[in-house]
């Protein structure tokens, strides 16, 4: 089984001062190698200089988005092999952020994590559904749908993982019960090893949706769980080094 994945998703937030930050996780890391792998994803403008100041240290980068296609006439997107290009050694495809904000299709996002792959990139492929979804009881089938349709078959064989970030629990304050996470986590599971047979068992299923140091250990605990992606207590080095050492 792979070692754990701590994902910081930094969002739309952190000019250069917050390269300090980054700097301050890797100094940490170094002096107490982490059980799981960890990665910073932070704005595009910010991905280059900071895969070179963490450059060695125990911690990666990644890129939050990138395009379907390599290159081409796509004004303000950015590709797989542009973040490859950058030091990032993964990409979030298909966070709900995007898929809200700006339409993102789950075939799109299959597209955006084919490209990954094809980059050499780690794709991490967000899943999860609204309240209302919820509350009307279709939460586990909504999701297995959205999983089935954001992988692309070319992942077989390649390095790739999945978040589940219920929409009610981003940036709200609400975490999914452990109850919650358990369930869809077996689900997803369920659909990876019916796509992808052997490699299905082992594909990484991370949590995301106010994940934070007095909720890490439980969350990180539970069965299926596989690392966490984490929002807004991964921009404070103090917080996400403890999300890290929850585990
Ligand atoms: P928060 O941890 O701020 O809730 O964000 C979760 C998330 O969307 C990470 O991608």
């Amino acid at each position: 089984t792979p070692r754990p994945l701590i994902a910081g998703n930094w969002k739309m937030n952190g000019l250069s001062v917050a390269l300090d930050e980054a700097r301050a996780v890797a100094a940490a890391l170094e002096a107490k190698p982490p059980a799981a792998r960890v990665a910073i994803f932070p704005p595009a403008t910010l991905l280059h200089r900071l895969s070179q100041a963490v450059e060695g240290a125990h911690l990666l980068t990644g890129g939050q988005d990138c395009h379907g296609k390599s290159s081409g006439a796509h004004t303000g997107d950015v590709s797989a092999e542009m973040v490859a290009d950058a030091g990032g050694s993964l990409v979030i495809c298909g966070h709900s952020e995007r898929r809200t904000d700006h339409g993102e299709t789950s075939a799109q996002v299959a597209g955006k994590a084919e490209a990954a792959a094809a980059a050499g990139l780690e794709p991490i492929v967000c899943v999860g559904e609204t309240l209302e979804t919820r509350e009307a009881g279709q939460a586990v089938s909504f999701v297995v749908s959205q999983v089935r349709d954001s992988l692309p078959t070319s992942l077989a064989g390649k390095a790739f993982s999945v978040a589940y970030e219920p929409l009610w629990a981003i940036g709200t304050g609400r975490t999914a019960s452990v109850d919650n996470i358990v369930e869809m986590h077996a689900a997803i599971r369920a659909e990876l090893v019916s796509r992808f047979c052997e490699q299905g068992r082992t594909v990484l299923i991370l949590y995301g949706g106010s994940v934070k140091p007095e909720n890490a250990r439980e969350i990180l605990a539970a069965p299926e769980v596989g690392g966490a992606l984490v929002g807004g207590a991964s921009l404070k080095a103090k917080d996400f080094l403890a999300i890290i050492q929850a585990l």
